[in-house]
């Protein structure tokens, strides 16, 4: 049966619920090999080889939601709290800007303080200082706020539905409901933002059906960027005895998405690089195509361990998994092959 789902992927026909179940069940290490081999050649021919870099600040790790599996949810009272300041954040924004890279990713919990009008004030900043593309991923927000931000100036949005099974999705989430978080990303679709999703892998009670409905799911709802990391326990959290999602499996699902939603952008994503240091370059051989550097102040980092032992990509690392694994840097990053910044 495998053989036969390969060949279909070879002649471009369209897998079904039943072959993404089989491909993610899938413990063979040739028969895994084949499937990371067959999404890194759809990979190159449809994406190509250039590895896009983006660079995150994590704002602020202020949030009025619980989910039971985040090292930042409301109830970690001992954890410390920060908001950067717009002038913090400029900072980092310019020296982005100044390695050459077009994006800026902003990230931070669900924070109130941050209202519809002080993000917009920080996204048209950013647009008139540097003209750099904004990607948003501050949580769930009223219909109205995603169209002032994307009128703005803000370019991408990340909202991941985490797991489209309604029963996790529900047990993870105390606050949310999965209705109302797949209309935000519906919403998102419709103002025209680049729309980024994506799903946790090992949660609790999850199955390769589910993991093969996610696929599905950012297949039908059009969506453009696909962030799929392993779950990973966060100290002082609910989960925080529950055991890591797997590689294996994160590689699956990374490689599937490719062959199943094609022309998409893939993260090689942080939490799998926390969870194995060859994380990143295993990814980029299974279909990822980007990497997401944290810029986060040092000073602030450590309070923004959104799970325990989070990796800290930065350039070095990122270049490194370039280089391994054969890819192109993008032109517009002003780094020598040393990686220094020759801006
Ligand atoms: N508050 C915003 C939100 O929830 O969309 C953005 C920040 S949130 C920390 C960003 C992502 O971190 C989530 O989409 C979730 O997938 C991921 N995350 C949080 N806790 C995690 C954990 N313990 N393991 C893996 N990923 C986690
Ligand atoms: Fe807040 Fe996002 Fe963490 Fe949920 S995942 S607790 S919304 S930061």
């Amino acid at each position: 049966a495998f053989i036969k789902i390969m060949k279909k992927i070879e002649s471009g026909e369209e897998l079904s619920y039943e072959d993404i179940i089989l491909l993610l069940k899938t413990e063979r290490k040739a028969e895994m090999d084949a499937l990371f081999s067959a999404a890194d050649q759809m990979r190159k021919e449809i994406v190509g080889d250039v590895v896009d870099v983006r660079g995150a600040i994590e704002f602020s790790n202020v949030c009025m939601k619980d989910c039971k599996y985040c090292g930042v949810r409301r109830s970690l009272p001992t954890l410390e709290r920060y908001r950067m300041t717009e002038d913090e954040i400029m900072e980092i924004v310019h020296e982005l800007h100044a390695m050459g890279l077009q994006t800026v990713i902003l990230q931070s919990g669900e924070d109130s303080w941050w209202t519809a009008e002080k993000m917009i004030a920080l996204i048209k900043r950013i647009k008139t200082e540097t003209g750099m593309r904004i990607t948003l991923s501050i949580g769930e927000r009223p219909q109205e706020e995603y169209a002032r931000f994307k009128e703005a100036g803000a370019n991408n949005y990340l909202l991941k539905i985490e797991t489209t099974n309604r029963e996790i999705f529900e047990f993870i989430h105390p606050d949310d409901d999965y209705d109302e978080r797949a209309k935000c990303s519906e919403w998102l679709r419709e103002l025209g933002y680049l729309n980024g999703s994506g799903c946790m892998i090992g949660l609790p009670g999850q199955r390769p059906e589910d993991i093969a409905r996610d696929i599905l799911f950012f297949k039908e709802m059009g969506i453009n960027m696909i962030g799929i990391g392993p779950f990973l326990p966060a100290k002082g959290t609910p989960f925080e005895k529950y055991p890591a999602g797997s590689v294996e499996m994160t590689l699956k699902a990374v490689a599937v998405t490719r062959i199943v939603c094609k022309r998409v952008f893939i993260p090689a994503t942080t939490a799998l690089a926390s969870l194995d240091p060859d994380g990143q370059i295993k990814a980029l051989q299974a279909g990822a195509n980007t990497v997401m550097l944290i810029n986060t102040p040092a000073k602030y980092r450590y309070n923004y361990q959104i799970y325990s032992n989070k990796n800290m990509i930065d350039l070095h690392a990122a270049i490194r998994a370039i280089q391994v694994t054969g890819r192109k840097f993008p032109s517009y990053l002003k780094i020598d092959v040393e990686g220094n910044i020759d801006a």
